[in-house]
């Protein structure tokens, strides 16, 4: 490519904390490119009116968005907004992410040109290439876009070596947690994680170890942070992502806090990792105390009923919770347990069992992280009834809340379920209208 084409070229990533870890990941795909690393990327902010006279110098502009189902409808206005912005431009958009990948036909009708459905960081740089190449880009895998009315969906690549790409990007200083596990053992029906249907991979100690150091050489005036993202924190280093290798999660831990030293802060299994229930053993609570400086434990719950967890394909009991609670605050440890109100098949004798649940757990210690069902794209509940926060729950919600004893977004998410409920019905309108110009679709 040569560098009056790079010159004239840019890519624009609208910013915000929640999009923050997946626009870290795939600019440092870039950071190592051979040629993309000096592609001039601009990160405004996406609450931020596009600026025509910031991009003034560019003939060619990328415009890629990272996308959650709560964000289509604000996503689908910033691209109209850049669109006005940079109509003398050749503008084209790109959109990843939990809402893309699980139904690309939805976000392509909602604003840009072509979608990544999956992981990014390969086929996003491939993606770039072929466009300022002028090369065609239609055939790259893992691609999806609408052609005369028709969705196209181009095969999955082959997932990525996590090894091979960073966990952010250092020459843009966007530190974020390092992610050590990519994909799910576990099938829950409710996770869009689940729905990928990648396998379970993790990033080598040692690769993980390089950007631990990273973070330390940035962060040289106050102690370094080191999270992490995995799926399910104590799974790190499981060949199936289900039974435990503590030997590598101890590896990992023993070397991270090698280098941070004593003043490092190492916190694993809380926010934003967390642990599944059967992984808490006497084991793998040791681990955490000895090198870790989580405080706070977050534990996924879900549920107080065998029945609701079975229909939501946990694979694990109400009973599970309890025990690893207790044995977190056996060991001292804060906990906080996931619980989602109105998950499917939830019917009164469910509500009760799962308000007794929230009583036995907060009278052990712990605080209830309540959530509500909400109907996510791309996973077998995709279709179901959106949560309702049955009245049952009502009052113990209150009291909870009162005592400190609860705390989460459920009332917040019983509206956004209503509303992803209703764009998925509008979305289906402007899917048979599409269908009946082309005749046919996906
Ligand atoms: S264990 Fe967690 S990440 Fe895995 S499928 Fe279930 S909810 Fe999703």
């Amino acid at each position: 490519m040569s560098s009056t084409v790079l010159g004239n070229s840019c890519l624009i990533f609208p910013f915000s904390r929640v999009n923050a870890n997946a626009i870290g990941a795939l600019v440092g795909s870039l950071d190592i490119h051979p040629i993309l690393k000096d592609l001039k990327i601009y990160f405004p902010k996406i609450s931020e009116i596009p600026e025509q006279d910031k991009y003034q110098n560019f003939q060619r502009i990328i415009l890629a968005v990272s996308v959650y189902s709560t964000q289509v409808a604000k996503i689908s206005k910033l691209i109209e907004l850049y669109r006005k912005a940079l109509k003398n431009k050749k503008l084209i958009v790109i959109a990843g992410g939990p809402h893309p990948t699980g139904d690309p036909f939805s976000m392509l009708i909602n604003g840009p040109d072509i979608v990544c459905v999956g992981e990014g960081e390969a086929v996003f740089t491939e993606f770039i290439m072929k466009y300022l190449e002028n090369d065609d880009y239609f055939n790259i895998k893992g691609l999806a876009y609408i052609e005369n009315g028709i969705l196209i969906k181009n095969p999955k690549p082959n997932p990525i070596n996590l090894d091979e790409y960073p966990p952010f990007s250092v020459k843009h200083k966007i530190y974020r947690p390092i992610e050590i596990t990519r994909g799910c053992a576990w099938k829950c029906r409710f996770c869009q994680i689940r729905s990928k249907g990648m396998p379970v991979r993790h990033r080598s100690v040692d690769q993980v170890l390089v950007y631990v150091d990273e973070i330390k050489k940035y962060f040289t005036r106050r102690r370094p942070d080191i999270r992490f993202i995995s799926p399910n924190a104590l799974s790190y280093g499981s060949p199936d992502g289900k039974n435990l290798d503590l030997n590598k999660v101890e590896e990992l831990l023993s070397s991270i806090r090698n280098i941070v030293g004593e003043k490092g802060h190492i916190y694993f299994g809380s926010f934003p990792s967390e642990v599944r229930p059967e992984t808490i053993t006497v084991e793998s609570v040791e681990i955490l105390k000895k090198y870790t400086n989580s405080k706070k434990i977050i534990v996924g719950g879900q549920s107080g009923s065998d029945k609701v967890l079975k229909l939501a394909d946990r694979g694990h009991s109400a009973d599970e919770t309890e025990r690893a609670v207790k044995l977190l605050i056996k060991y001292d440890f804060e906990v906080d347990v996931d619980i989602i109100f109105g998950l499917p098949g939830e019917e009164l004798t469910d509500v009760t069992d799962t308000m007794t649940h929230m009583q036995k757990l907060t009278e052990a210690g712990a605080t209830i992280h309540s959530h509500t069902f909400m109907p996510l794209v791309g996973t077998p509940f995709a279709n179901k009834e959106p949560g309702r926060i049955h009245n049952q729950y009502v009052e113990l919600i209150v009291d909870l809340q009162n005592n400190r004893k609860l705390k989460g977004m459920h009332e917040k998410q019983e509206e956004i379920a209503k509303d992803l409920a209703i764009r998925k019905e509008s979305d289906k309108e402007k899917k048979v209208i599409q269908s009946n110009h082309a005749g046919n679709l996906d």
